[in-house]
């Protein structure tokens, strides 16, 4: 059974500060903000290419909520990143599907950087080779 299986299951401890009939929220153990959260789906689903759509939606609707929720808690956060993992090499270390709810502070330490590769692709090209897979 997976982690989020026993944290659901009460075998393991957890911090949790919301729950419903499709997910639990908890304070995810590493903590890379101040209140950084887990929105973790009641029912095991691996990553984003399993879990039903209903649940999908609804944990985003509750990633909005825990947002508000923190904003409300701690004033001095000054936005969000709202971050999903799938499969090792995206990051994923927990094979049920969790998202991220991360507050950002002024001053935090965290880095999510991104890259601008804009002259080595093509948009007009890619955009056709996704398209075929529609
Ligand atoms: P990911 O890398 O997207 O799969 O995220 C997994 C997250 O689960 C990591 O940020 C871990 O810190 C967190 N985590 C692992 N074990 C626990 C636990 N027992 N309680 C709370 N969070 C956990
Ligand atoms: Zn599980």
């Amino acid at each position: 059974m997976c982690i989020f299986c026993k944290i659901l299951n009460n075998e393991i401890p957890s911090s949790k500060i919301y729950e419903d009939d499709f997910c639990i929220a908890i304070l995810d153990i590493s903590q890379a903000t101040k209140g950084h959260t887990l929105i973790i789906s009641k029912k095991h689903f691996s990553n984003i290419y399993e879990i039903e759509d209903e649940v999908l939606s609804h944990i985003h609707v509750i990633a909005k909520k825990i947002a508000l929720m923190l904003k409300k808690t701690y004033s001095d956060i000054k936005g969000f990143n709202i971050i999903q993992n799938n499969e090792p090499k995206a990051g994923q270390t927990v094979m049920h599907y969790h998202v991220h709810v991360i507050p950002r502070y002024e001053n935090d330490d965290l880095k999510i950087e991104s890259v601008d590769h804009s002259d080595l692709y093509d948009l007009k090209a890619i955009q056709k080779e996704i398209k075929k897979s529609i």
